[in-house]
């Protein structure tokens, strides 16, 4: 184990205002000297932790479905591109993944069964933000949004007018729906509309998501494929990649993309698109994002608040903590209520120092929550802290 030094972190703005006896459910916060995580019973095979990682320059960050892309950033930003440059090369190989879910081309459809995409970007030198939301066709959302940033002199476009702006700058428009998205949506019918799901005469009635599957499948493939189709229905995944990088020079830039919610109601813009709460980068200070239930970051203005928090001297990791800690007083700290769901902060500051923190200590599966670190060597997760222990979302 690390020979840390570790400090609880008590609540101060929380406890105060909180009842005495829900004080003792954030006891569980601890964090090292850099403002880093708590540790976690169930590491990861060669995970690092943020304390091993000095404040350094250049750095980039993503969370942990960017792992793979942050080479891309780093590569630009080590012959000394610009920042916003390597956020968008990072997040633009996950939004053109089809196999990630939560973004750009591949991620899941809103209850209409459309993908619906928001993005935002924000480049710190110049000080100037894009973002589109609600945006239909177009597989990389973050692309658009700069362009908003460059070439208008408005901050956010939605919906039919960003469609019309984004084909107007060039882009395709083109199917975002993949097939195993298409199932996934018709499962989740299924579950919630007795007319979507098979028959009294079907043989598989009973069956709501057998019903659904080609059965010329190889067994393995079904059951592969009806586990995650179940699990995607009964727990609407979240997921989104912000990515925030700093230059040699000191110079931060951010983007937030993603599909948002599954199964949201059509026109449901989430955190990610929001400048100040998805996304906030102040180029005197540092830059912050998030992923998870946008409603509960929106609500805080979490972008924003961390930023600010940083501002005053805390670490990322502490800022974080502390836009958590607002969350859950929304809550009065109810655990119930909080189970219900995830809500990560990733945040970088000026002088390459950078860490996370999740509402809860581990994902619904039990594994600890990370995110991505490429700081000139290699990519690399690292853990994030957590505010609350136990298993949410
Ligand atoms: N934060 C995103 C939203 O609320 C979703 C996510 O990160 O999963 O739209």
């Amino acid at each position: 184990m690390e020979n840390w030094t570790r400090r609880k972190f008590f609540v101060t703005t929380l406890a105060g205002s909180m009842a005495a006896g829900a004080r003792k459910l954030f006891a569980g916060i601890r964090a090292n000297d850099n403002g880093a995580h708590s540790t976690h019973p169930q590491r990861l095979p060669g995970l690092q932790t943020a304390a091993a990682a000095k404040a350094t320059r250049p750095v980039i960050i993503s969370s942990a479905n960017g792992l793979r892309a942050l080479e891309r950033g780093m590569e630009i930003l080590r012959k000394g591109g610009d920042t916003l440059d390597a956020v968008v090369a990072v997040v633009t190989v996950v939004e053109d993944d089809p196999n990630d879910n939560s973004v750009g081309y591949g991620g899941l459809p809103n209850e209409d069964g459309e993908v619906e995409l928001d993005a935002s970007v924000m480049h710190g030198p110049t000080r100037r933000a894009g973002a589109v939301a609600s945006l239909r066709y177009i597989k990389n959302p973050a692309q658009v949004a700069r362009l908003v940033l460059e070439r208008t002199n408005h901050v956010m476009l939605v919906g039919p007018g960003a469609l019309r702006f984004a084909e107007a700058q060039g882009f395709e428009r083109m199917n975002l729906l993949t097939e195993k998205s298409r199932l996934a949506w018709l499962a989740w019918k299924a579950s919630t509309a007795e007319n979507w799901a098979p028959g009294l005469d079907s043989p598989a009635w009973k069956e709501r998501v057998a019903g659904l599957l080609d059965p010329k499948l190889p067994e393995e493939e079904r059951l592969a494929l009806s586990e995650w189709l179940r699990e995607v229905v009964a727990h609407p995944p979240t997921g989104t990649i912000p990515c925030l990088a700093v230059n040699e020079k000191g110079d931060i830039s951010g983007t937030t993309t993603t599909s948002g919610l599954a199964w949201k109601i059509a026109g449901r813009v989430g955190d990610s698109p929001i400048i100040g709460a998805g996304l906030c980068v102040d180029n005197d200070v540092g830059a912050a994002g998030s992923t998870g239930r946008g409603e509960e970051n929106i609500k805080v203005s979490g972008g924003h608040t961390i930023v600010e928090m940083m501002r005053k001297g805390m670490s990322p990791t502490e800022a974080c903590l502390e836009a958590l800690r607002r969350v859950a007083r929304n809550y009065n700290g109810d655990q119930t209520r909080l189970s219900k769901f995830h809500l990560l902060y990733y945040a970088l500051n000026k002088a390459g120092a950078h860490g996370a923190a999740s509402l809860w200590s581990a994902e619904r599966n039990g594994r600890p929550l990370t995110y991505a670190v490429h700081d000139g060597t290699a990519a690399r997760l690292v853990e994030c802290a957590w505010l609350l222990e136990g298993r949410g979302g």
